[in-house]
């Protein structure tokens, strides 16, 4: 059994932005990476719209240099998962895969969330490469350029309307006949002059050798098949907050993410903090994940004070 004062849980944007501001503050946290160490950026080409890199820089490349920033001040990193957790008690308790108990007195949550995939053919093998889970990410690189979005949800109808302003045609491929996101948004959607609703229509495969060249589409009512010749493939289907482990201790809403005071980290139990997309279903991006993990050790720290820890 190990003892600490912070112990984190996640690696990504928010998660290392928590170590850095724990550490600085004397917190010495312990870090568990999770099973995607840096997470979603570690699937990400350039990262162009993060402040302080003006020229741009892969996704990978950035979460390295979060890692040594957060190792500079002496954050303790394990790539491993943690895979239970138990808040009854002042004492925060943790359990690694290899069976590692820890007790901590602040544990601050970055676990992220997972974009979910079609899983057709050609989506896997060309991430990155046309294919993109993230609009505001990645739209930029296919502009005014013809591409196709998938989904019916808030997220694909923003996402939509943000690559029309970007692209020449965007084409968005609605397995109903009808869109679950909420009117306003609809509206918006069937209002954008370049952007085509394929209702009833579904993405059998995305084409293209080195990058995206086609989607081959079905329409599920007449079985009619036909090819679309986009550059790029983005997928809006939800995602899918990582916080199974949390579930039977914290507040999670109906699509699962933890809920938090608003405006604050604060889960609802005493020295549990969440930050970073664990929380966050609206923003979700690298700079709002950092500025809320930054947050949360703040919090943390805070909290250990007050407690006289
Ligand atoms: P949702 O779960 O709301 O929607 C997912 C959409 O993807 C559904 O329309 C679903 O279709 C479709 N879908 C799922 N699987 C497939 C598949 N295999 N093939 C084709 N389509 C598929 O996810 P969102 O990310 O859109 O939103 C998540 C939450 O975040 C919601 O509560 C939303 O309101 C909120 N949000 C709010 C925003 C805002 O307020 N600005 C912005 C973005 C999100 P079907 O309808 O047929 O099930």
């Amino acid at each position: 059994m190990e003892k600490v004062k912070c112990l984190i849980i996640g690696s990504g944007p928010a998660g290392y932005t928590a170590a850095i501001y724990a550490a600085r503050a004397g917190l010495s946290p312990l870090m568990y990476t999770g099973p995607q160490p840096g997470g979603q950026l570690m699937i990400t080409n350039d990262v162009e719209n993060y402040p302080g890199y003006p020229d741009g820089r892969q996704g990978p490349e950035m979460m390295e240099d979060f890692k040594k920033q957060a190792e500079r001040f002496d954050t303790v990193i394990r790539d491993e998962i943690i895979v239970k957790v138990d808040f009854t008690g002042p004492i925060h308790k943790a359990w690694s895969e290899s069976g590692q108990e820890i007790h901590a007195h602040t544990v601050i949550i970055a676990t992220g969330a997972s974009a979910k995939w079609l899983g057709i053919p050609g989506e896997e093998r060309l991430q990155n490469r046309g294919v993109s889970a993230c609009a505001v990410c990645d739209g930029f690189f296919f502009r005014k350029q013809e591409v196709a979005i998938v989904g019916a949800g808030d997220t694909a109808a923003e996402e939509s309307t943000y690559l029309a302003k970007i692209c020449s045609k965007v084409h968005l491929l609605v397995r109903r006949d009808e869109m679950r996101a909420s009117k306003i948004m609809q509206e918006r959607v069937l209002n954008t002059p370049n952007l085509i609703v394929h209702w009833n229509t579904e993405a059998e495969e995305v084409l293209g050798d080195q990058g995206v060249d086609g989607i081959r589409i079905v329409n599920n009512k007449t079985g009619e098949k036909s090819t679309l010749a986009v550059t790029g493939f983005f997928v809006a289907i939800g995602h899918k907050p990582n916080t199974d482990i949390f579930a039977d201790w914290l507040t999670l809403d109906n699509s699962g993410y933890i809920v938090v005071e608003p405006g604050r980290t604060f889960t609802g139990i005493e020295g549990v903090f969440a930050c970073g997309d664990a929380q966050d279903k609206i923003y979700r991006q690298a700079v709002t994940a950092a500025g809320t993990g930054c947050m949360a050790a703040l919090d943390a720290e805070r909290y250990l004070v007050e407690k006289g820890v």
